[in-house]
């Protein structure tokens, strides 16, 4: 799963994004893969289409943070809360109850994830004739995220070089 367009489009067209940390709800809907969840991170996108609050799963918090690093979105956190170091912390608490998962992805898993990409790196477009791809987590090993194919994707090498460990710098 990646993340929605309508996200990625908001994302992408934002001149802010800000982010009060954590929240606690009953019955509150994943704005990207409509699953009910009762903790969430939130985030507030603004564009000329207005400002979007954003509840994202503990699945697609992750997600939606490795798209902004992609796409060099800063995310700031506003309030006395320190939002952005909430959720890390968030994500971070509940990896730990994750069995232990293997960096390696099997070469049958990156066959169909290539296959299903069509062979195209699928944040830039390009093709393994112009740039050779990788097969990366969506949610890393070590935040809890697993081998399966739903939280792989294919990135050329320059997406994925430039993603690398930027997620967690683009706040405080
Ligand atoms: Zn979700
Ligand atoms: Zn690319």
């Amino acid at each position: 799963m990646i993340l929605n367009n309508y996200l990625q489009n908001y994302v992408d067209n934002t001149d802010w994004i800000g982010t009060e940390g954590v929240g606690y709800q009953k019955n509150e809907e994943c704005m990207n893969c409509e699953n009910i969840t009762h903790e969430y991170s939130f985030f507030t996108i603004t564009n000329d289409s207005g400002g979007l609050g954003a509840s994202l799963c503990k699945k697609c918090t992750p997600m939606f943070l490795k798209y902004c690093a992609v796409r060099n979105k800063k995310i700031e956190s506003y309030g006395e809360k320190n939002g952005l170091k909430q959720i890390q912390n968030w994500l971070r608490i509940n990896s730990k109850f994750k069995h232990k998962q293997t960096r390696k992805i099997i070469p049958a898993l990156k066959h169909e994830a290539l296959v299903r990409a069509n062979y195209k790196c699928q944040d830039c477009g390009i093709s393994k004739n112009e740039s050779p791809l990788e097969v990366d987590h969506i949610i890393s090993v070590s935040q809890g995220g697993s081998d399966e194919l739903c939280n792989l994707q294919v990135l050329c090498f320059d997406c994925n070089r430039a993603k690398h460990g930027r997620c967690w710098e683009a706040g405080n």
